[in-house]
Parts: C-alpha cells; sequence; structure tokens
C-alpha cells in the first residue's frame, strides 16, 4: 500500500505532559505531588464520579500524602463557563497552587479553564477563546481520566459552553496541558456500558478524524493508526464485559493515542456538528459524534478513498482495491456503533427547523476547514438529513 502521509510538510510536535500508565497507577499520585512540590490541590469532579467511588479512592491516596486539598464536585457535563468561573472562585478562597482533575473530559476541560483563570488573574473565561488568548503557563495540573473517550488528559484543548451564545467554544494553547496525566485502566470499569459506547466511538472519531484531516502529519498519523486498531478491536469486548481489564487497557490507551493524535492534527466536520448540538441541547458530546461519524465518513469518502482504506488495514480488514477498502471502513464503522447500541440521530428529536442554524454554527468552527471533504453550510444541511432519515 502506497504512503499516504506527507513527508515533506513542516510541522512541530510538543507533548508537555508526562504519562503514568498503568492499572494501579493512581497509587503514584502522593509521590508526584512531592515532587512537584504542591501542598493545596483542589480536586475538581462530578458528582457521577464521586457517586462511583472514584473521588474515594483518589481522597484515600491523599490522606496519606502530604497536602491539603479541597473536592470541588460542581462540574456539569458540557462544562458551562459558569463552572469554570465558580471553581476558581472556590480555588483562589481556598488558596489552591494547583489542581487534580479527576473524571471525564468534563471535569478535566473545566480544570484546565480554572487553571487559566488562575495564571490571568481574571474572572471570565471567554477571552481566552481560540488559540491565541492564553499568556501564562496554568498552575500545575494533574490529570487522571475515568472515561477512555476525550482524551483531555493529554490534550491542550479546553472545550467549554459559552452559556450567553449556546455554543461550545475552546480554549487550546499548550500552556494549559497537564504537568502530569496518571492513566490507570482500573478507573473506567465502572463506566456505564452507553457511555462507553458514546466515549469510546468519541475516541475512534478523534483517530479517524485526526488521520484524515487536511493538516495531519507524520507522528500524529502513527498514534491515530494505532488508536484505530486499539480502539475497533477492543470496543465491544469493552461495552459487553465492563470487567475486562484487558479491554478497559486498550481503549484507554487508544483514547490517549487518539488524544494525541488529534492535538497535533485535528478534529474535523464530525466534530463541528457535536461540539454545536452539545452547545445548543446539551446533548452527550461523546454521544453527538458517535452517532455522526458513520455518516460523514460515508461524505468524505470520495475525497479520501487511500487513507480510509489505510483505516480499514489498521482495523484488521482485508480488500483487493482502495476503493473497496475505504467501503470497508464506512461499512465496518457503521455496525460497530450498531453493534455497541448506539441511538440514530432522529432518537434525539432534534427539530428538522433547526438544521440551517446547526449547520451554519457547524460551518464557522474552525475545524471545519480541516475536513478531508469542503463543508459548506448547505453540506452540513445535506449530512444532517440524511442522518435523520
Ligand atoms: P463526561 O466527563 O461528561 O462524563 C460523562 C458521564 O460519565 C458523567 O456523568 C460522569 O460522571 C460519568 N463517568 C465518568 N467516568 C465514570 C466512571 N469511571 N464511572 C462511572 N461514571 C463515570 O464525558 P466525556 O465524554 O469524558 O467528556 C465529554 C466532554 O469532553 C465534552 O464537553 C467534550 O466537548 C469534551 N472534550 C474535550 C476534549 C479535549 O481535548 N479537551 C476532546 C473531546 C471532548
Amino acid at each position: 500500500m502506497k504512503n499516504n502521509t506527507n513527508l515533506s510538510a513542516p510541522f512541530s510536535f510538543i507533548l508537555p505532559t508526562r504519562i503514568e500508565y498503568g492499572t494501579g497507577c493512581l497509587a503514584k499520585l502522593p509521590d508526584i505531588l512531592k515532587e512537584a512540590g504542591v501542598k493545596r490541590p483542589l480536586l475538581v469532579t462530578d458528582k457521577g464520579i464521586k457517586a462511583a467511588g472514584i473521588v474515594d479512592k483518589v481522597t484515600a491516596c491523599l490522606d496519606g500524602a502530604d497536602v491539603t486539598y479541597l473536592v470541588f464536585d460542581n462540574i456539569e457535563p458540557n462544562p458551562k463557563d459558569y463552572n469554570v468561573e465558580e471553581g476558581a472562585a472556590v480555588a483562589r478562597e481556598f488558596g489552591a497552587d494547583s489542581i487534580i482533575a479527576v473524571g471525564g473530559g468534563s471535569p478535566i476541560d473545566c480544570s484546565k479553564s480554572i487553571g487559566v483563570l488562575l495564571a490571568h488573574d481574571a474572572d471570565k473565561i471567554k477571552p481566552y477563546e481560540g488559540k491565541t488568548g492564553v499568556k501564562k503557563a496554568i498552575p500545575p495540573l494533574f490529570t487522571v481520566p475515568t472515561t477512555s473517550g476525550t482524551g483531555s488528559e493529554l490534550t491542550f484543548s479546553s472545550v467549554i459552553t459559552d452559556t450567553a451564545n449556546q455554543y461550545k467554544m475552546t480554549v487550546k494553547s499548550p500552556l494549559i496541558a497537564a504537568s502530569v496525566a496518571l492513566c490507570d485502566p482500573e478507573l473506567t470499569v465502572s463506566v456505564p456500558a452507553s457511555v462507553t459506547a458514546a466515549t469510546g466511538v468519541d475516541a475512534l472519531t478523534h483517530a479517524i478524524e485526526a488521520y484524515t484531516a487536511n493538516c495531519s502529519e507524520p507522528f500524529s498519523d502513527a498514534a491515530a493508526l494505532y488508536a484505530i486498531e486499539l480502539i475497533y478491536n477492543n470496543l465491544e469486548t469493552a461495552v459487553n464485559d465492563g470487567a475486562n481489564i484487558g479491554a478497559r487497557e486498550a481503549m484507554l490507551m487508544g483514547s490517549m493515542l487518539a488524544g494525541v493524535a488529534f492535538s497535533h492534527s485535528d478534529v474535523a466536520s464530525v466534530h463541528c456538528i457535536a461540539e454545536t448540538l452539545g452547545g445548543i441541547y446539551d446533548l452527550p458530546h461523546g454521544l453527538c459524534n458517535a452517532i455522526f461519524l458513520p455518516h460523514m465518513m460515508e461524505y468524505n469518502s470520495c475525497c479520501c478513498q487511500d487513507k480510509y482504506a489505510r483505516v480499514a488495514r489498521a482495523m484488521g480488514l482485508e480488500f483487493a482495491t482502495e476503493e473497496e477498502g475505504a467501503a470497508k471502513a464506512v461499512a465496518a464503522v457503521q455496525q460497530l456503533c450498531l453493534d455497541v447500541d448506539l441511538p440514530e440521530f432522529k432518537s434525539l428529536n432534534v427539530p428538522e427547523e433547526s438544521f440551517q442554524r446547526i449547520a451554519e454554527i457547524s460551518a464557522r468552527n474552525i475545524s471545519t476547514e480541516s475536513n478531508p471533504r469542503p463543508m459548506a453550510v448547505e453540506d452540513y444541511v445535506a449530512v444532517l438529513k440524511k442522518a435523520n432519515q
């Protein structure tokens, strides 16, 4: 198969986060805090993580460390600007010198933005939207992912809902990356099957969009292709047998690699739609990505057959021509979404009258230009209508 990575284009690759990976690696947290010299961490999480008993596991570690901590669990899914602002006020009052983010993408993203407000001595997150707003490194951030989906423990992005304008903005800079990510697959065992399915296809979306994005580069391609192999071959087991630690390990590793991939390449139109739906209707991000991945792949297929064929190879599928490989990749993703019981778009009851608005917001999203096939407003409307049939 021919090489389809552009080896002539210059690129820059930075991964400022130290990764500690492995079942039971949460136990390293006290030593990591000691090495970093922090004394007053704010532990940022949400109520679902608390109910799953994960906060107790983390605080049991902290109780043996020479630190004074405070738990802040007021984070909503699709975290809101006011969650960030409240978290920063709590951190200031407590005198936090660092943040421990425990959870899925929502608490981790919120923690990054809380860090931005602390670093800049600011009250509102809106001015830091985009790729150039952040000027100062955030206080030490330690991320403990509990879902295998967003890769936020390693990425430079913080996705926050701008509640006044009902859309999800991104604060993006290597200055908001975690100091250390403690990636312990054991902490993902309690993720319910439906969340495992949605977050898992979210990670697969990161990998496929990163690999096929117009701005992809060799290091992110390598990470993306291995992520596709791991996720495609383990998601169904993780959904049907949540206690299977081998499948959970593969899923966490796949989502970490996919996070590294899209941080350095980009995501594309699947994400543009998912973020728009999350901003307007507060729908779960992973679910929206999962619903639109097969539809966007079908739409894009004509423009990146060679890359989709390589995706098929990473999945372990056999084919004779690139055209056949690309078709098999699209069909395999469609089948996987059915096998893990992901719902169809029409079950979300998004009114057809809103498709034009969803399309307009999606087309304005900066990642639209990374999509391998040009996407105008009318193209987004067409994909939304097809998905709604
Ligand atoms: P989430 O963090 O919103 O969590 C979803 C639900 O699962 C919550 O109710 C949570 O309590 C529960 N949960 C999480 N871990 C659990 C566990 N181990 N056991 C039991 N319950 C558990 O979901 P997510 O998909 O991880 O994150 C979504 C957010 O991340 C969205 O806002 C999305 O925009 C953002 N995101 C960020 C990036 C990034 O690079 N920063 C990338 C993709 C998505």
